[in-house]
């Protein structure tokens, strides 16, 4: 196959992508969704533009197999999180190009894998490649605010959606080291729960000028303070044992003996102050709590009769909602109202003995061997908790090489992606696709 034209095609598309503006909110997405629309036509591959409130657009494609094996999707989103335009230095909407990386807003975060995706119908399609299974393309709106315009609703109203026996959606990459070297083929196939808590401490307000014992803001922090300061325990999962299991033999060899049994190695003082000082291995081993709303007072002289904070907690799947809000109410206390904001569903993870993990395996060993491929359980959420939820064996996977600085731009200034991020990703998306499908 040329590859080279095909890049060039994949950098246009995304480029012409990147200028529509689909900021959630409002989102917009209908836009996305006519411009892969208008694509899909003109390769004459089958779709459907749905449009379940004015302005939030979904779009999905169908490349047919002989339905022999259930169908694949590929998932992505098109709107994107709102800019700081100011700090960027060049039009997050300009679909600018320098020095070999592509700049805007979605450039990872999603309109990257929604291109590839597209791009892996139009080559699958162009080749006349006999499919096992359909291939089923949805760009969803709304993921950035909870998906109910977008996945939630697609899920529930296109009944081909639900048929899938697989699913591909962003999440993991490939990381690269300091060095550039690949150290892990991320796969994430489970995500935390989201649990959020609205506190509320009330007191009597009065004048500044008298402080008083009932100060609801001074309850709050002495509330707040025991609640933060609580250590979680630690509760690993088969899938976290086995990060870390194929993570071990890239570690020092001080090191190495932990990371084989992360489990018993939690229980060295020690080693789990050093592993829990990294956020995300800190995520992946325990439940975590983030106060990121506090709300009190408005005038410097008055004490106020009501302050209030909110509570991100993300636990692990399959922890008891309610054990875990018991152990909060009791270091909160009596004086501190406590109510669930917004609950996730606690979801098992997806499977790893499947065709389309070892399809991954084969490949990333061909790219990059020995580079482990891990199952990774992500602290965030993305659109597919509603997926898996439906019994779909869900991967979050990027095929993107990426080092931690290019990661941290997504949701924040100079989003960007090099481009022979786009050749890589088409081609092991592609490869991906005719392992299991063909
Ligand atoms: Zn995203």
């Amino acid at each position: 196959m040329n590859w080279d034209p095909l890049l060039n095609e994949a950098v246009q598309h995304l480029q012409d992508y990147l200028r529509i503006d689909t900021v959630n909110p409002p989102g917009n997405e209908v836009e996305g969704a006519r411009f892969f629309k208008k694509i899909f036509d003109a390769e004459s591959i089958p779709c459907q533009l749905f449009e379940p409130s004015p302005g939030r657009g979904n779009l999905l494609a169908t490349l047919k197999g002989n339905g022999k094996k259930k169908p694949i999707l590929l998932l992505n989103h098109i709107d994107v999180v709102p800019v700081e335009k100011e700090r960027w230095t060049v039009d997050p909407f300009g679909g600018i190009i320098q020095d070999g990386y592509l700049y805007g807003r979605g450039a990872l975060d999603d309109k990257s894998m929604g291109i590839i995706e597209m791009m892996a119908l139009l080559i699958l399609k162009r080749e006349s490649v006999p499919l096992d299974r359909d291939i089923l393309f949805l760009a969803a709106a709304d993921e950035e605010t909870g998906g109910k315009w977008g996945i939630r609703w697609a899920i529930e109203n296109i009944p081909s959606l639900r048929e899938s026996e697989y699913a591909l959606n962003e999440g993991g990459y490939v990381a690269l080291n300091e060095t550039g070297a690949p150290e892990r083929y991320e796969i994430s196939n489970g995500q935390k729960i989201v649990f959020q808590l609205q506190l509320k401490a009330k007191g009597t307000s009065g004048h500044a000028s008298m402080p008083h014992s009932d100060n609801p803001n001074i309850k709050l922090i002495h509330a707040l303070e025991a609640v933060t300061k609580w250590e979680t325990p630690y509760n690993v999962l088969p899938m976290v044992k086995e990060f870390f299991q194929k993570m071990a033999p890239k570690q020092s060899p001080d090191e190495r003996k932990y990371f084989e049994d992360i489990e018993k190695a939690l229980s060295d003082p020690s080693f789990s102050k050093w592993l829990t000082s990294s956020p995300i291995y800190n995520a992946m081993v325990r439940d975590t709590i983030s106060l990121t709303i506090l709300q009190a007072g408005s005038k410097a002289n008055v004490i106020p009769s009501e302050s209030n904070a909110t509570l991100d907690c993300r636990l692990i799947p399959g922890s008891s909602k309610e054990n875990f809000l018991k152990e909060i109410k009791k270091r909160l206390g009596d004086e501190i109202e406590v109510d669930g904001r917004m609950e996730g569903k606690s979801i098992p993870p997806s499977l790893l003995n499947t065709d389309l993990f070892y399809a991954i395996q084969k490949i990333a060993s061909k790219n990059d061997p020995d580079c482990p491929v891990v199952p990774l359980l992500l602290p965030g959420a993305t659109d597919s908790r509603f997926v898996r939820e439906e019994g779909i064996t869900t991967y979050d996977f990027c095929p993107f090489r990426l080092p931690e600085k290019e990661i941290m731009r997504v949701h924040g200034n100079d989003e960007r992606i090099a481009l022979e991020n786009l050749s890589f990703g088409m081609k092991m998306l592609v490869e991906m696709i005719k392992e299991v499908a063909t």
